[in-house]
């Protein structure tokens, strides 16, 4: 029987999935994603609220993220683009972070964002009141459940300040970007196949052989590559890499909120990415003059976690008690009836941190556990990815010495052991979606 062959199947186009596509193209390997659904980016890249911030826990998250602004900064450049292609756009509002008690001001990240030189500006509470006159800057945390009688109560004293990154913002659409790469990844090369599951992945003496979808066409390949998102633990299931991995994956169910500007406020005309842990919500300006809501997941609330191919999509009251955490810093919002926003999945590792690692299968790769915050580290995740494949491919033990990637745009390299599957939990991790 003649079977299709290609040098590596990458399973999932998502923008990370279709971004390390574009980069084994890019060295010359002839590569096909394979996706489920219907086209580029429809998976949970489709919902990402698609915020690009440079603050992490670590040096080398930090590091990656500040790698990672500068492609979308120059994204035509990135993607090779011709002049006339249609592209999405960065929104660079900046991302202003509250300095609370529960991040004790970010102190431990200004560490290494000061090693690595990014600029950022110390905020008065003043400050803030200029830019959101309509804030209640008083504390109200620790965050509360919506049926607690002190919910919205303030608790004592005020934020202490924020911290303003003007590097930073959001990108317009986050399906569209996929789609940018698709189109970059196919003019180096890259073949996408849409509406066909991976149903098996068969090996021989230890080596990954290919892909069988669900209709029972078989592809070969020596490289295969899980970028699954949510099902990224199925997939690591059916070929057995789950066996040695310290760090598991799992799909945790999200709601996003939409919120009304009260009438007349522009809020996108002003208005910055704003991370407040001490009202336990992060929020930016979304389309048709709304307030994108996300979660930053407190310890109230309870972690959902679900089947990705059965889980409820519709609204719950975690919709409101997002909405309501932003009415105790924005007293004026209202919360309409007719709820808006989104319901998808993360893919959640122990440590929030996701895995860019090779597996115990030989030939089977690992770029999985984004953890909600990985959508602005696409472009180097592929690149990462890539090279690492070639390292290991090349014979190199990345197991016992982990290989060091060297950034394009910032002079420095990480370690990709950060990532490792190996890894012990990372203490160091918010453990949040802050990563
Ligand atoms: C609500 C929400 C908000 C977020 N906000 C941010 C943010 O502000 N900033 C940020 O940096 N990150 C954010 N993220 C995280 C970010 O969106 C993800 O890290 C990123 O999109 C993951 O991309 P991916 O390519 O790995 O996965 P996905 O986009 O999930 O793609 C995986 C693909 O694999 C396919 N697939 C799965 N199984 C199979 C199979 N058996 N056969 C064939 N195909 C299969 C799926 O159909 C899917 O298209 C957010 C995520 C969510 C859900």
């Amino acid at each position: 029987m003649n079977h299709d062959t290609y040098d590596a199947i990458i399973i999932g186009a998502g923008i990370i999935g279709t971004a390390i596509g574009y980069e084994l193209a890019r060295k010359g390997r002839r590569t096909l994603n394979i996706d489920m659904l219907p086209a580029a980016g429809y998976g949970s890249t489709s919902n990402s609220c698609a915020i690009i911030r440079l603050y992490y826990s670590t040096l080398d998250g930090c590091a990656m993220a500040y790698d990672g602004y500068y492609y979308w900064k120059n994204w035509a450049d990135y993607l090779q683009a011709p002049r006339d292609e249609s592209l999405a756009s960065f929104n660079e509002c900046g991302t202003l972070i509250m300095k609370t008690k529960l991040n004790d001001g970010l102190r431990k990240q200004l560490v290494h964002l000061d090693a690595l030189d990014i600029p950022y500006d110390h905020w008065t509470n003043e400050q803030i009141l200029e830019r959101y006159p309509f804030y209640d800057v008083s504390n109200f945390a620790p965050a509360k459940a919506l049926d607690d009688p002190h919910f919205g109560e303030p608790t004592s004293g005020q934020l202490d300040g924020a911290i303003m990154f003007p590097k930073g913002g959001y990108i317009s659409d986050p399906q569209f970007a996929t789609r940018n790469i698709q189109l970059a990844a196919e003019r180096v090369g890259a073949t996408f196949r849409f509406n066909s599951r991976v149903k098996e992945i068969p090996t021989a003496n230890g080596k990954v052989q290919g892909v069988v979808l669900e209709d029972g066409t078989r592809i070969d390949a020596p490289l295969v590559v899980n970028v699954a998102g949510p099902h990224s633990s199925q997939i690591n299931a059916l070929v057995g890499a789950d066996r040695d991995m310290k760090i598991s994956t799992r799909a945790l169910r999200q709601e996003v909120t939409h919120l009304p500007a009260p009438g007349g406020i522009d809020y996108a005309s002003f208005a910055s990415v704003v991370s407040d842990s001490d009202a336990a919500v992060y929020t930016r300006p979304e389309m048709g003059r709304n307030i994108l809501i996300g979660s930053e997941d407190p310890p109230c609330d309870a972690h959902v976690y679900v089947d990705p191919d059965n889980y409820d999509r519709n609204f719950s009251d975690q919709w409101t008690l997002q909405a309501q955490r932003l009415g105790q810093r924005f007293p004026g919002i209202g919360i309409p009836s007719n709820p808006k926003g989104c319901v998808d999945l993360y893919d959640v590792t122990e440590d929030w941190i996701p895995i860019y690692d090779r597996s115990c299968v030989d030939g089977f790769y690992l770029a999985c556990g984004s953890s909600g915050n990985q959508f602005k580290n696409a472009p180097v995740a592929g690149k990462a990815m890539a090279a690492l494949i070639e390292h290991c491919e090349s014979g190199n033990d990345h197991d016992r010495q982990p290989m060091h990637y060297r950034l394009e745009n910032v002079d420095r390299e990480i370690s990709l052991g950060t990532f490792s599957r190996l890894r012990e939990v990372n203490q160091d991790s918010t453990f949040s979606v802050l990563g």
